[in-house]
């Protein structure tokens, strides 16, 4: 009875969240593969990224923590 109580919250959160822009594959990272690149974007129109002069990569969060990368600073 407990768990039902949490449950509806939680609903509203998660389908509140669908019209942001955010990604909501939290597993699913961008990565731009130019030499001084050493983030990942949650977004793949992140600003971090809008400045990437190769291709942009996409991989899983753990792929990209796995090779160094840590948080863009344009992210929220
Ligand atoms: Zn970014």
């Amino acid at each position: 009875m407990r768990f039902r109580i949490l449950l509806l919250p939680l609903l509203i959160l998660i389908l509140s969240g669908f019209d942001t822009p955010v990604n909501l594959d939290a597993n699913t990272v961008y990565l731009c593969m130019g030499k001084g690149s050493k983030k990942y974007h949650y977004r793949k129109n992140c600003r971090g990224l809008s400045n990437c002069s190769t291709k942009i990569h996409e991989v899983t969060l753990a792929k990209a923590k796995e090779m160094g990368r840590t948080l863009c600073g344009w992210e929220d």
